[in-house]
């Protein structure tokens, strides 16, 4: 490592570890092989999975920062360390739908597929002891993370970012089905887009394939046994790469 020097590990998660560096507004983020799902009920070590999500991310958030939305991404070291800005990150998983999938499917009467338009906005408290429930209006209040003025900034944001990936995916031949952001604050109190947006927290499927369990290229082919994960998440990458320049190496 160049530039500056890795400090004490400060948080470890599923599938990262973050560090603080010699610089107070500096963060090194390791990008872990680590997969999980179901609350980390189902574990596997997935050799290159770090470096993947590692990358895909820095490209999503160069594209998302040069088409205006803040984040926390700084650039990237290696294969699989990225640097960002320290944010304070308010515990909530913002999910973004397009089309039904995943828990909207197990808890409600809609079958895989079906496009949702205008894109529904799931809020749930990101707190692994309790599951990361679903959030009611009256619960979201209740808890009071976030003033309703921050939470309109927020929605706005993420929603932002739906129609900037849905597009470059549409693009690449890939439907962004759904996502999960998690946002922050900086020190002087912006409202950036933090975490990782990968195919762990995306679930994307290939446009040229209508097998419903082949054309999976995200985190589901782990959660359903498929097979060929790291193929899959390869495949997104070489798309993506088509189409974004980058990585930038953090100088
Ligand atoms: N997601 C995530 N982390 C979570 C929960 C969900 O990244 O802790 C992503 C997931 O990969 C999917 C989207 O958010 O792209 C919606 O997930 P859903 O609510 O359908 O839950 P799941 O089916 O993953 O349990």
């Amino acid at each position: 490592m160049t530039a500056f020097q890795l400090g004490p590990l400060l948080y470890e998660g599923k599938a990262k570890r973050v560090f603080q560096t010699d610089q107070p507004d500096l963060l090194a983020v390791e990008f872990k092989d680590e997969a999980t799902a179901f609350n980390a009920l189902k574990k596997a070590e997935l050799e290159g999975k770090g470096a993947l999500n590692c990358r895909i991310s820095a490209l999503l958030f160069e594209h998302l920062q040069r088409s205006g939305v803040p984040t926390h991404y700084l650039g990237v070291q290696g294969l699989r360390w990225m640097l960002v800005r320290p944010v304070r990150v308010i515990p909530l998983e913002v999910v973004i739908r397009n089309l039904a999938a995943g828990s909207l499917c197990k808890q409600m009467p809609i079958a895989p597929g079906v496009p949702l338009d205008p894109p529904l906005l799931d809020l749930y408290f990101k707190d692994d002891a309790y599951a990361d429930p679903f959030l009611s209006e009256a619960r979201l209040e209740r808890l009071a993370l976030v003033s309703s003025q921050e939470r309109l900034e927020l929605e706005a944001l993420a929603r932002q970012v739906n129609t900037l990936l849905l597009e470059l995916f549409a693009g690449i031949g890939l439907q962004l089905v759904d996502f999960k952001l998690e946002l922050g604050f900086t020190a002087d109190g912006q409202l950036v887009v933090a975490d990782e947006i990968s195919p762990d927290t995306c679930r994307l499927w290939d446009l040229d394939v209508a097998d419903a369990k082949e054309r999976i290229l995200d985190k589901d082919r782990f959660r359903q046994d498929l097979g060929g994960v790291i193929e899959a998440y390869g495949e997104v990458l070489k798309r993506v790469q088509g189409v974004i320049q980058g990585p930038s190496t953090y100088k």
